[in-house]
């Protein structure tokens, strides 16, 4: 493999002059910090489209939403202000769990992330469990919610550019949960968990549990989501839940853990989220 046909760079300073050179040529890829494409891209890479100044390296917070413009990279998140305390912490907290070196943080790009869409990055799941929605730019305003963008493989297979996401501020202190277990601290998960939760009164009103480092995609638990809705969050529930999780996934080969540890840990990191959100709430 490796980038042998490569022969055309470009680094356009809009994002019109970057689509049009994408939909012009075959073989153009757009790229970010190009963490994953010139390590692992190939022949079919003849020219690259650098997105680094096209004007989309940006985070601003709104009055309920968070927007994230494609060419931020992760070391930006990590230091920003703005991902410092909740309602957004969660996302140092994902980007932390990845155990990524700060070199590949500080060229990689929320765009390329999404872009590549691997099932065992903890920000994706957390991106996913929050249901952040991405802007592609090139579509007619075709704005998506990024579980949608994951999972619709013809879309990501046509030209597009990801200009951006939007996070809506999560409504209450329990919304978003991350868990995860590895060996070593610093070291990739061996499974993650980003669970959000509302609750209206007692009752769960909205949630989405969404797991990575168990398949090639992120795995989300849509049985177990709707077990929990509308109901109180007592101790039966949980260990229900819990039980759920433990028999409903099917993680791949992995070398750093067995299946059937992965699903005892996936009924584990549901029962402690789940758990926290009740303590947190002071329901014991
Ligand atoms: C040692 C190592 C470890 C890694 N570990 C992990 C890991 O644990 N988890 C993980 O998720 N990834 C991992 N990666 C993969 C990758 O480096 C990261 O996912 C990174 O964040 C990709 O971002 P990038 O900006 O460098 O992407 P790039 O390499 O620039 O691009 C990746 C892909 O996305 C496309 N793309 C880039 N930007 C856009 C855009 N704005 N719109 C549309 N398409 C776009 C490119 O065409 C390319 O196909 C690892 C890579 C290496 C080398």
């Amino acid at each position: 493999m490796g980038l042998t046909k490569l022969s055309d760079y470009y680094r356009p300073k809009k994002l019109t002059e970057a689509i049009r050179l994408l939909k012009e040529n075959d073989g153009y890829f757009p790229i970010g910090g190009g963490t994953w494409l010139i390590p692992y891209g190939g022949p079919e890479v003849r020219g690259i489209v650098d997105l680094s100044e096209a004007g989309i390296r940006e985070i601003r917070l709104e009055e309920t939403l968070m927007y994230i413009g494609a060419s931020t990279t992760l070391n930006d998140l990590l230091t920003a202000p703005e991902t410092s305390s909740h309602p957004y912490g969660f996302i140092r907290e994902t980007i932390n769990s990845e155990g990524s070196t700060r070199l590949i943080d500080s060229v990689s790009t929320v765009g390329g992330k999404i872009a590549l869409g691997r099932g065992d990055s903890s920000f994706l799941a957390g991106l996913a469990a929050i249901d952040a929605t991405i802007i592609l730019f090139g579509k007619m305003s075709e704005d998506i919610k990024l579980w949608d963008y994951l999972n619709d493989s013809e879309l990501r297979n046509e030209n597009h550019i990801i200009s951006g996401i939007e996070i809506s501020t999560p409504e209450n202190i329990h919304s978003v949960i991350f868990e995860s277990i590895s060996y070593i601290r610093s070291s990739p998960p061996l499974i993650s968990l980003a669970l959000y939760l509302t609750l209206s009164g007692n009752l769960i009103e909205s949630v989405r549990i969404v797991f990575s480092s168990i398949e090639e995609k992120l795995v989300r638990l849509e049985e177990a989501e709707t077990m929990l809705l509308g109901k109180e969050l007592n101790d039966e529930l949980i260990k229900k839940v819990s039980a759920l999780a433990a028999k409903t996934i099917e993680p791949s080969y992995d070398p750093k853990g067995s299946a059937e540890y992965k699903k005892a840990m996936a009924g584990l990191l549901i029962e402690r989220s789940l758990i926290k959100i009740n303590s947190n709430r002071g329901v014991s």
